[in-house]
């Protein structure tokens, strides 16, 4: 399926983001970014549901349970370390993650404060994504990981800095930033479909979820960025096709192990 991709300079204004982190010299404007995707192109009735950071593992488990009720997928961009302490609190929780259908993305090691986001290096970006990929795999264990992990990408913030994307396109990974967030919840707007639903790991936001949700999505389902990308890991989104190939071979491999 298509995707709608934003030119760099329409994704500046359309996400109101800093021009300073963006402003490009001649020469370095030849190079090619990967483009910031904030939209899915879709014909089917769904939106992608995007939950960042994961610092609070009894609201996690929350979420987890509330889109397991409800046959919602989603896609998560955790924060390494708040993944780590996760764990600790709930153990095997990422598994839990990658074993109910969600797609997990690259959200940094540490989630540095916004001014160090925009000074972050190209060197110090491809460092953080390899240290955030191995974490990922000591949590998830490399079927889980193969599972779940995309090659996503999402900003601290959404700076998508010129240092970033470069890492980006080191590692081939695609940037996603959103198109609609808790303020629209709040602000009663609709979602309509292939909006990319940007929610944090909040009790602000699992009160959200559980009390705008169903009204802001009407006849919208929520589902993973992966699923509308590739209907092979649509299971919660088909009820009635959920035993397609490529997840059911993979939960005998799970079983097996
Ligand atoms: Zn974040």
């Amino acid at each position: 399926m298509s995707k709608e991709r934003l030119s760099r300079r329409d994704f500046i204004k359309g996400s109101g983001l800093a021009l300073a982190s963006f402003v490009l010299s001649p020469e370095r404007s030849k190079k090619e970014f990967p483009l910031v995707i904030s939209h899915l192109q879709t014909d089917l009735p769904l939106y992608a549901l995007t939950i960042d950071d994961c610092w609070m593992p009894e609201v996690l488990v929350e979420m987890l349970d509330y889109l397991r009720e409800n046959r919602f997928q989603a896609t998560f961009f955790p924060i390494a370390t708040a993944a780590l302490a996760c764990n600790e609190i709930s153990p095997d929780i990422f598994k839990r993650v990658a074993e109910e259908g969600h797609t997990i993305g690259y959200h940094t090691m540490n989630h540095p404060a916004k001014e160090r986001v925009l000074q972050t290096s190209y060197e110090e970006w491809n460092a953080d994504y390899d240290n955030w990929t191995r974490n990922f795999r000591w949590l998830l264990g490399q079927d889980y990981y193969s599972l779940a992990v995309k090659r996503y990408a999402r900003a601290p913030y959404g700076e998508f800095t010129e240092s970033f994307l470069g890492m980006c396109e080191n590692k081939g990974l695609t940037p996603y930033f959103w198109s609609a967030d808790s303020g629209s919840l709040e602000n009663n707007i609709p979602l309509s479909r292939g909006n990319i639903l940007l929610l944090h790991v909040t009790d602000r936001d699992l009160g959200l979820m559980r009390d705008e949700l169903s009204l802001a999505s009407r006849d919208l389902r929520a589902a993973s960025i992966s699923c509308i990308e590739d209907e092979n890991y649509c299971p919660a989104a088909y009820p009635l096709d959920g035993d397609l190939r490529r997840r059911k071979n993979f939960s005998t491999n799970i079983r097996g192990t």
